[in-house]
């Protein structure tokens, strides 16, 4: 899969995409990033990509011109991509949604700064918006990072072990279990004894058990979705 992504700071993408499961997606050539400097398509000497809202308000909008010019270069170059526009107002980021960006082979992301972007890119250049939560961040690079790891992780090949992702948190609607590793007593904290049974079906079975219940504790909208017909996994 291929992912751009148009910023005035490229710099902010350095470390995240260097390291761990994203270096070795990229290593791989499961995934490949390019970061794009939005100010490379700003026209004129001093290259400006942003200006006062119209009707005041103060602040400043992200220009429409360098953000049409950065998405129509890059499907130029590399064809025809998803264009997302990162904003607090767009769809929330699901497991469901990243799913199916996952499927989509190139995205184009474009992070917003300051009071946000002229509205006809929403309207007549991304193909979506997308949030990844209902709070306010200073621009769209840590949203973008945290869009691309979310698409990442359901690239074929990705993750190590696929059979563990399955059971992870909203897979079934619910809440992943607790884990537990060694040692077998940590600070007079034993490890529950059903876990060191060796009886893998009493395992899932507790597995499952806490899930629910850490849901119903913590997260109780997910199990009424869950038991909502039509609603469930996300
Ligand atoms: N004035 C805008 C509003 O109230 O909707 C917020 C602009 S925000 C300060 C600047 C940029 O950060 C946005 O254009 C967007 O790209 C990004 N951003 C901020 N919060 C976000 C979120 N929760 N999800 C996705 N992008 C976000």
């Amino acid at each position: 899969m291929r992912i751009d992504i148009l910023t005035l700071f490229p710099g902010i993408f350095a470390g995240p995409l260097d390291h761990s499961i994203l270096a070795r997606a990229k290593e791989a050539g499961l995934l490949s990033v390019a970061v794009h400097d939005l100010r490379e398509y700003a026209g004129g000497r001093h290259r400006v990509t942003d200006e006062p809202p119209y009707g005041g308000g103060g602040g400043m909008v992200m220009k429409p011109e360098p953000i049409f010019a950065g998405v129509e270069a890059i499907r130029e170059r590399f064809g025809p991509g998803k264009a997302i526009l990162l904003s607090p107002q767009g769809e929330i980021l699901t497991p469901r949604l990243a799913r199916s960006l996952a499927a989509e082979g190139h995205l184009i992301l474009i992070c917003g700064r300051y009071e946000g972007v002229d509205q006809r890119v929403a309207d007549h250049l991304a193909d979506a918006e997308v949030s990844i939560g209902d709070y306010v961040l200073t621009g769209g690079e840590l949203p973008a990072l945290v869009v691309v790891d979310a698409v990442a992780r359901f690239l074929p090949g990705v993750l190590g072990d696929p059979e563990a992702a399955r059971k992870d948190s909203f897979e079934e609607g619910i809440l992943e279990g607790p884990q537990y590793t060694r040692p077998r007593e940590f600070r007079g904290h034993p490890v529950p004894d059903v876990l060191l049974s060796g009886n893998h079906a009493a395992i899932e079975e507790w597995r499952r058990e806490e899930g629910v219940r850490r849901t119903l504790a913590r997260r109780p909208a997910l199990l009424k979705k869950k038991l909502t017909p039509g609603g469930g996994v996300e």
